[in-house]
């Protein structure tokens, strides 16, 4: 059996053709690719506006700017998360505070953010970035209400799933990413993430404004809109201080053919995560699913009770699982800082037992069984 890991990127031969193609077009950066990416990317979530980015790291960074976050400004995210979730907060200059997790679903507990919004004054808070944590989509719709009482925004960060979306109240199906109950959507083109760019993200907003800021800060802060009449065609301003976070064309070339196959890719990944289900249902804890929901499956976690014991065992025989996350709060940088007062028992506890078992598009069944069988044979000791 060949060396089984958790995540892997499918490169097909359209995606090489496609890359190839690019190389010896006019545009390496900032051509036709880029918009046609954006472009396919935004109906593709349903949002009206879209801008790709080098990576989610720097989309979260302009999204919080975007959203005017200033410094000493508060903004509560999930501890359960990838540090860059957090991270944006501290480049504006923000305090992160975390709110914990749900102990089934994983991802950013609606009562655990509401009591830390109600134990502080009014105003205390700018903004929440809840987190489809391992694919599984936050119920926005819910968030948002919370965020509209306070006066807060909302950015979900949706890099674990393009492609997955919750039904809301009114029984419409929700995409990840589309803006209708988040300010701005976030996706990471990491070649462990679902489409793969190498390095690439892309932001999504419905707001014209949001939009335009997105735009401008991504490049430099430079805009040619202003051009006067006695200038000439030369002529640019740079608006405001702005950054070098563009994707290029070789780059978006490839997030086209990538984006053509994420349907399949999320159907699959839930065929391995039903697979993973059956066989454990009754005998290993998983990640629980609310009704109506389709989990994009970047991950498929389970909890066991010896959690470093399984990693090993595991990779003695070559399967190469993870752990996601080691809790945000409780890394060097951030426990220096030591903003948090909130009692995130639910995000330790899950934290000790959690492990990322195999799940890509290409994970062959007979290597799932293997993954399936190690994993069993190790639990019933
Ligand atoms: C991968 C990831 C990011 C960062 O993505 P990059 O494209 O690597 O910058 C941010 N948030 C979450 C939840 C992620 O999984």
């Amino acid at each position: 059996m060949n060396s089984i890991p958790y995540g892997r990127q499918n490169i097909e031969q359209d995606d090489i053709d496609a890359v190839v193609k690019t190389l010896t077009a006019d545009f390496l950066t900032q051509g036709p690719k880029v918009k046609e990416f954006e472009e396919k990317f935004a109906v593709y979530v349903g949002a009206k506006y879209s801008v790709a980015v080098n990576n989610a790291t720097s989309g979260l960074h302009l999204a919080v700017l975007a959203l005017g976050l200033k410094e000493g400004e508060r903004v509560i995210t999930t501890p359960i998360t990838f540090a860059a979730s957090a991270n944006c907060i501290r480049y504006a200059g923000g305090e992160v505070w975390f709110a914990d997790i749900d102990s089934d679903s994983y991802v950013l507990s609606l009562e655990s953010t509401k009591k830390l919004i109600e134990s502080k004054p009014k105003g205390f808070f700018k903004g929440i970035i809840p987190v489809d944590f391992a694919g599984l989509p936050v119920d926005l719709e819910a968030f948002k209400k919370l965020a509209d009482e306070h006066g807060l925004w909302i950015i979900e960060d949706a890099c674990h799933a393009p492609g997955g979306y919750f039904t809301d109240s009114k029984g419409i199906k929700q995409m990840c990413g589309n803006g209708n109950y988040a300010d701005i959507g976030i996706f990471s083109f990491h070649p462990v993430k679902h489409i793969a760019c190498g390095e690439g993200g892309m932001v999504t907003t419905n707001s014209e404004e949001v939009y335009k800021k997105l735009a401008s800060l991504r490049t430099h802060g430079i805009t040619k809109e202003n051009m006067a009449e006695n200038h000439g065609g030369w002529f640019y301003e740079m608006q405001e201080l702005g950054y070098n976070y563009r994707l290029t064309d070789i780059q978006s070339a490839l997030g086209i053919t990538q984006l053509a196959k994420n349907k399949a890719g999320v159907a699959r990944r839930n065929e391995i995560a039903n697979a993973y289900k059956e066989a454990f249902k009754g005998i290993i804890k998983y990640q629980n699913l609310p009704e109506d929901v389709l989990n994009a499956h970047h991950l498929f976690v389970i909890e066991v009770d010896d959690r470093k014991g399984l990693y090993n065992y595991l990779r003695e025989h070559n399967i190469f699982s993870q752990i996601h996350y080691i809790p945000v709060h409780t890394l060097p940088y951030y426990k220096k800082i030591g903003y948090n007062e909130a009692n995130l028992d639910n995000s330790e506890h899950y934290y000790s037992k959690c492990i990322s078992l195999p799940m890509y598009p290409s994970l062959k069944d007979e290597e799932q069984a293997f993954v399936i069988e190690k994993v069993l044979t190790y639990i019933n000791g």
